[in-house]
């Protein structure tokens, strides 16, 4: 990894094993990429291929990859109010944190979780629990929270409630932030009109130093409408502008970007080629 150019993958399959994600990235011009660490609905995972883990370290190294990210499935919520669910949380999470040993350093992104109607501080105080049940000093993959749209009752849509988790878990050091441009469009951050004031918000209440990656998606729907609908880059309301800005951006721009955009690879591979061209201008 070297500052010298932009660090960018998009979420790829995990379906063909770890060192064909990676064979898939470099063919797109990627030098980056997120998969699921097990069907997105929750399922069970399958079991680790050493080798197979070993052949795709030896992939990134060799290619100078930035991290990789692993994306929890969306559908845990560590802040349900059914102790069942928060268990089966519980348990994916802390299986995935092991089988993450097999691939030092990258990221395990995950969604915050929504309290449905407990209220916020009930929520949070599960997920907090959760994480310290989860997280030790020796894990090598430091953990993510996502910023959120605020769909329902989603945690995680405003800088604050963030700061909430990071502040009372026991371990803060392993955990950082990864800020998803179409949820921060849809919260109702004013991506568009005001970078520099949201960008001095999120380092006064959260620190950008704890930005570790950004998910980079234009949105399906206008600013603060808290439905999370993912756009192809500059086919949404925010828009290629505002995109080249952010990925510009002095504080932003050595960050890896992971696309999430509705497309297939040729679709990942045209945007990776657009913004790295807009990249530095
Ligand atoms: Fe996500
Ligand atoms: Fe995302
Ligand atoms: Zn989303």
């Amino acid at each position: 990894m070297t500052d010298q150019i932009m660090h960018i993958g998009c979420h790829l399959s995990s379906a063909k094993g770890f060192l064909a994600m990676g064979r898939e990235a470099l063919s797109i011009g990627a030098d980056t990429f997120q998969f699921f660490t097990r069907n997105p609905r929750g399922g069970r995972a399958k079991a680790i291929d050493p080798e197979d883990a070993a052949a795709l370290r030896q992939l990134l190294t060799e290619n100078h990859f930035a991290p990789i990210m692993a994306h929890a499935p969306y559908t845990l919520n560590p802040a349900s109010g059914d102790e069942r669910v928060r268990r089966f949380a519980f348990e994916v999470m802390a299986d995935d944190l092991a089988r993450l040993e097999y691939l030092p350093g990258a990221f395990y992104n995950f969604h915050p979780g929504s309290h449905v109607g407990q209220g916020l501080e009930t929520g949070l105080t599960l997920i907090v629990e959760l994480l310290d049940a989860i997280i030790t000093p020796a894990q090598s993959a430091p953990v993510l929270l996502e910023t959120m749209a605020g769909k329902g009752s989603e945690i995680g849509r405003t800088f604050e409630e963030i700061r909430a988790i990071l502040e009372r878990v026991k371990l803060p050091e392993r955990l950082g932030v990864c800020l998803d441009t179409c949820h921060l469009h849809e919260a109702g951050y004013d991506l568009i009109g005001d970078l520099e004031g949201v960008l001095n918000h999120f380092d006064q209440v959260i620190g950008l130093g704890r930005l570790r990656a950004i998910h980079l998606n234009d949105s399906l729907n206008p600013a603060g409408a808290r439905k999370d609908r993912h756009a192809k880059i500059g086919q949404g309301q925010i828009g290629l502008p505002a995109l080249v800005r952010l990925i510009n951006h002095p504080r932003l721009r050595h960050l890896p970007f992971f696309l999430e955009t509705p497309n297939e690879l040729p679709g990942y591979a045209d945007e990776i080629r657009l913004l790295r061209q807009a990249w530095g201008q």
